[in-house]
C-alpha cells in the first residue's frame, strides 16, 4: 500500500507519516545521535566531578562545572519534560543515554526472563519519590559529585538490568527508571503518537518484516502514547502503524477511563504533585525555618547535641564546609519530614476531593474508573508544577549571569493559570461522560478546590514567600 493510502487510512499527516517511516529506515543516523548523546552525557557527568568546585567569580561559559550544571539541571531536565508534553517520548527513544546503554547491554547480556519483582507496577512511584528526596539531601542540583552519584548510579543500574534481562530490550526504562512514570503521564498530553490500526494489522499489509519494540509495548493493541518511546521502528508495519497528530486531550478524555491505573494515579497525586511540591518548597518555606529553629532550641536546652552535628559524608547529607553548605542530622530529618508531610497532606486532600467528585458523578464507581479518569485531568497542572519547580534553577543561574529576566514572574503565573484552565476543561469533559448536567456542574466544585490547593502551593513559593 502506498504511503498516501496509509496516510488516508490512518488519518495521518503526510509529513508525520513520512517522518515515522524515515525514522524506521535511518536507524544508522539515529544510532549516531544516540551514541553521541552517550559520550556527551558521560563527559558532562564525570569531568565536573573530578574538578575543583567553581569559585564565586566563575561563569557558565568559562567554567566546565557550572556549564555542566546548567546543561543538566537548567536546560536538560526541565525541557525534556516539556518535550514529552509537546512531542511524546522522543527523548526516551532517540536521545536518552540510559536507554541506549541499557538496550546495548541487553543485546550482549544474559537474556534472562524478566522476574516478577521487576514487573511490580509500584516501582515508578517508589523510585521517583526516593530519588527526589535523596537528591534534596545531597543537593544534587548544586554539586557535581552528587550529580555523578545519583545519575551515574541510575545509569549503572540501567546497564546491569539490561545486561541481565531481556534480549535487545529496555527493561530498565519500562519498569524501573525513576522518571519513566513521569514521562508516561506527560506523554498522554502529546499531540503526536504512533497510531495503530488493529484491524489492518490482522489483515496484514506490504511491510511484514519483524521489528524490535525495545520498551516492550504490545504494539498491536497500543491505544495511547504513554508507553511508546517514539523510536519509529514499528512505523508502517503491516500498513497499520503510522506517526499521526491528535488532540492533546484525546488520550486522557477519550481513553482515560480505560487506560488509567491506581499506581499511575498515586504517582501523579502523591509524587508529581505532592513530593515535587515539598521538594521545591522546603528551601523557601518560613514554616520549615520556624519548626527547625524550634526543634534546635529544644535539643540545645536538653543538651542533645548529636542531631546538630553533620555525618561528615557528602553522599549521606550535603557536606561542603568550604562553601559553608553543611547539613546536620536535624536538617536531613526536617527535609525528609517536610517533603513527605507535604506529599501526604496535599495528596490526601486532592484524593479526597477527587473521590468526592467521582461520588457526585455516580454513586457507584465500579473499579474506581471515574476516580481514575477524573484524576488524569490533573496531568496538565502536575506537568506545569514540575516545569516551574525545575526551571527555578535555570532562572537562578541565568540571574547570576545578569540575564534580563523581569518577565519570568508574569510568565510563571500565565503558565499556572493556563494549566489550571486546561485541567478544569479536561475534568469538565470527563465529568460529562459519566453524568448529566447538574451532577457534572456540582462535581466541578471539588475539582476546582483541588486545582486551587495545588495553585496555592505554587503561588506561596513564587509570590508570597
Ligand atoms: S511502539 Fe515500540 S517500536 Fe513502535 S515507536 Fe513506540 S517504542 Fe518504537
Amino acid at each position: 500500500m502506498a504511503i498516501e493510502a496509509i496516510g488516508y487510512q490512518m488519518h495521518g499527516d503526510g509529513f508525520l507519516l513520512r517522518l515515522g517511516h524515515w525514522m524506521r529506515r535511518r536507524r544508522d543516523i539515529i544510532q549516531i545521535v544516540q551514541w553521541t548523546m552517550v559520550v556527551l552525557y558521560l563527559l558532562m557527568l564525570v569531568v565536573p566531578a573530578v574538578l575543583p568546585l567553581p569559585g564565586n567569580t566563575a561563569h557558565i561559559l568559562d567554567n566546565i562545572t557550572l556549564f555542566a550544571q546548567f546543561i543538566f539541571w537548567g536546560l536538560w531536565w526541565p525541557f525534556v519534560l516539556v518535550s514529552a508534553v509537546l512531542l511524546g517520548r522522543f527523548w526516551c527513544g532517540i536521545f536518552c543515554p540510559e536507554g541506549t546503554l541499557t538496550e546495548f547491554a541487553s543485546r550482549h547480556g544474559r537474556h534472562r526472563a524478566i522476574p516478577k519483582w521487576i514487573r511490580w507496577r509500584g516501582w515508578p512511584v517508589v523510585a521517583f519519590m526516593m530519588t527526589t528526596i535523596y537528591g534534596q539531601l545531597i543537593s544534587v542540583y548544586q554539586y557535581p559529585k552528587a550529580t555523578l552519584l545519583l545519575l551515574g548510579g541510575s545509569t549503572v543500574a540501567a546497564v546491569v538490568i539490561g545486561f541481565l534481562y531481556g534480549r535487545e530490550k529496555r527493561v530498565w526504562c519500562r519498569y524501573l527508571c525513576p522518571v519513566s512514570g513521569v514521562f508516561h503521564l506527560l506523554a498522554k498530553l502529546a499531540p503526536l503518537h504512533y497510531r495503530v490500526d488493529s484491524v489492518q494489522w490482522l489483515k496484514g499489509g506490504q511491510r511484514q518484516e519483524k521489528f524490535n519494540c525495545a520498551p516492550l509495548v504490545a504494539v498491536r493493541v497500543m491505544k495511547g502514547g504513554a508507553d511508546c518511546h517514539m523510536c519509529g521502528r514499528c512505523s508502517g508495519y503491516r500498513d497499520a502503524v503510522a506517526l499521526c497528530g491528535r488532540s492533546p486531550n484525546r488520550e486522557i478524555v477519550a481513553l482515560g477511563a480505560e487506560l488509567g491505573s491506581m499506581w499511575e494515579q498515586r504517582l501523579l497525586i502523591y509524587g508529581v504533585i505532592g513530593v515535587a511540591m515539598g521538594a521545591f518548597h522546603w528551601n523557601a518555606s518560613p514554616w520549615f525555618v520556624a519548626i527547625k529553629q524550634h526543634l534546635a532550641s529544644f535539643l540545645l536546652s536538653h543538651d542533645l547535641l548529636w542531631p546538630l552535628t553533620s555525618p561528615g559524608a557528602w553522599w549521606m547529607l550535603t557536606d561542603y564546609p568550604a562553601q559553608s553548605d553543611v547539613f546536620n542530622w536535624l536538617d536531613g530529618a526536617m527535609i525528609v519530614s517536610y517533603i513527605l508531610t507535604t506529599a501526604i497532606l496535599l495528596g490526601a486532600t486532592i484524593e479526597g476531593l477527587l473521590r468526592g467528585a467521582a461520588k457526585i458523578l455516580r454513586r457507584q464507581d465500579p473499579g474506581q474508573r471515574i476516580f481514575l479518569h477524573l484524576g488524569q485531568s490533573l496531568v496538565p497542572i502536575g506537568a506545569c508544577g514540575l516545569f516551574l519547580g525545575l526551571s527555578g534553577l535555570t532562572v537562578t543561574m541565568l540571574r547570576a549571569e545578569h540575564v534580563y529576566l523581569a518577565w519570568v514572574p508574569v510568565l510563571r503565573m500565565l503558565l499556572l493559570d493556563g494549566a489550571c484552565i486546561w485541567s478544569a476543561m479536561m475534568a469538565w469533559r470527563i465529568a460529562g461522560q459519566h453524568a448529566g448536567a447538574w451532577p457534572r456542574l456540582l462535581a466541578m466544585l471539588p475539582v476546582a478546590m483541588a486545582l486551587g490547593a495545588i495553585a496555592t502551593g505554587w503561588v506561596c513559593l513564587y509570590v508570597i514567600w
